[in-house]
């Protein structure tokens, strides 16, 4: 178990990337970065319609950073399935789209159900760090 410290107090065992900004905006950015690498890898098309145009949606809103950067809390989508159908999408109509997933993606929909009520966690940089290095190694 990692021991919290503020952002900012390194443990000086996990790895520093030379050269880059310690900014936690940076490391966001890095992470972002190889995480849409590999899901541009993974992924070639909505998995609702099959549209080769789409984004990343995240089930748990990718402003919660434990879980931003989690394989089952992504899965492709083209914008209208995005956001704006309001029959089926993940913003335009969340509760039929959580079914959707449910009866489509259940590992994702499990992931969402035991994982989005842990929320407002407070992570550390070398939190941050771990997780760049693990998104390196997809
Ligand atoms: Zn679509």
């Amino acid at each position: 178990m990692a021991v919290l410290r503020p952002f900012g107090a390194r443990d000086s065992t996990v790895p520093f990337f030379k050269g880059e900004l310690m900014s936690k905006s940076s490391l966001i950015k890095k992470a972002d970065m190889l995480f849409a690498t590999w899901f541009h890898n993974h992924y070639h098309e909505c998995c609702i319609c099959g549209d080769p145009e789409f984004e990343l949606m995240h089930l748990i809103p990718r402003t919660e950073h434990l879980t931003r950067w989690e394989k089952l809390n992504a899965l492709p989508g083209c914008a209208y399935h995005h956001k704006y159908s309001k029959l089926l999408s993940c913003h335009g109509s969340p509760e039929a789209f959580e079914d959707w997933i449910a009866d489509n993606y259940p590992e994702h929909h499990y992931y969402f159900i035991t994982n989005r009520h842990i929320i407002g966690v407070s992570l550390t940089e070398d939190w941050y760090r771990q997780k760049i290095k693990e998104l390196q190694l997809w």
